[in-house]
């Protein structure tokens, strides 16, 4: 098993180093560090020390192009969306949305140069972070839910090749199952291009039930060139909406698959366990979630964030130091 951890804490070295030894001694054996635009422009060589740390540490260093255009996870901004509108997706309100187009040529290109840079910080693995199509609410911002994207012209025009009529206002089966076309393709050439610079690609599939039981995982599972397959069933905000949770029963379904598709295209599985956002008298749940993924046979842990997520105050826990030592107690045991 391996056990992991995110790390976007600091950029200043004495800080960070003592981070890593604390990641380290929690008995970590990778740190997925972020590598946001910010980063990419203003912090790539503290990076690349800090990452030359870890690996000095013993511990693998994967890198996540953390909100990177707006298409992946991060509570971070995009400056490639401030200065390439052309590049924006469309909402099908006709509205411009706050992310990037994964069809459009300019982003593809602008995400190869991420990879070269990623490849220069040190990194082994490239962690495809939640790559998603516009999604309403995303940053817990207040929008219509029931709007979508892209219905950019690059999008509409990629639709009738697939479909010879004009792409719908509504968001079909069809538009579906472009999206998913798009999303396969664009993995695909991340990944292929990654590998040629000599690292391996993990990704991590956001939570949708819909999305793992309608066959969109195993097509995203299937890509040559990747390494390792996960999710990330965070449980807070699902405890909060449904009148009845039971964590067993919403996470042991998101391992099973996970393991399933690992088991049969050859890949590492890992599950996201939640460190963020945790409420004081919650801390016992995350050695629950532990318990309930390697008892699916998942191979490795990896937990968001480093600390309870003492470091950004929207996604602190209450008691940052009781999720710290109920992690690190429970990856120390294994
Ligand atoms: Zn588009």
């Amino acid at each position: 098993m391996h056990r992991g951890i995110s790390y976007y804490d600091s950029r200043f070295a004495d800080h960070a180093f003592a981070d890593i030894d604390r990641i380290k001694e929690a008995g970590c054996t990778y740190v997925v560090h972020t590598f946001s635009e910010q980063d990419m422009m203003f912090n790539k060589e503290n990076v690349a020390d800090i990452i030359a740390y870890t690996k000095e540490k013993g511990m693998e260093a994967h890198v996540d192009p953390w909100g990177v255009a707006g298409i992946f996870g991060g509570e971070t901004f995009s400056y490639f969306v401030t200065r390439n509108h052309h590049c924006l997706q469309v909402k099908s309100d006709g509205s411009k949305a706050q992310l990037a187009c994964i069809n459009h040529p300019d982003l593809v290109d602008f995400m190869y140069r991420w990879i070269d840079e990623a490849t220069g910080i040190g990194a082994d693995i490239i962690f495809w972070d939640e790559p998603h199509f516009y999604l309403p609410g995303w940053f817990n911002v207040k929008e219509p839910m029931d709007v979508w994207g892209c219905r950019c012209d690059i999008c509409q025009d990629l639709y009738r090749k697939m479909f010879d009529e004009p792409m719908p206002q509504k968001e079909t089966d069809e538009v579906q199952k472009f999206k998913l076309h798009s999303l396969i393709e664009f993995l695909r050439k991340m990944f292929f291009y990654s590998a040629r610079k000599g690292l391996k690609n993990t990704t991590c599939m956001l939570p949708f039930e819909l999305m793992r039981d309608s066959g969109s995982w195993e097509k995203v599972a299937s890509l040559p060139d990747l390494y390792g397959f996960g999710t990330d069933p965070y449980w807070t905000s699902v405890k909060k909406l449904r009148v009845k949770f039971d964590l067993d029963e919403y996470m042991r379904p998101f391992c099973k698959e996970v393991k399933r598709l690992a088991d049969i295209y050859n890949l590492r599985s890992h599950i996201w366990i939640q460190n963020f956002s945790i409420p004081q008298g919650e801390e016992d749940i995350i050695t629950q979630a532990i318990d309930i993924a390697l008892s699916e046979g998942i191979e490795d842990i990896c937990a968001w964030t480093y600390f309870g997520a003492k470091g950004m105050a929207s996604l602190r826990s209450d008691r940052p130091q009781v999720v710290w030592d109920t992690l690190r107690k429970s990856y120390l045991k294994r």
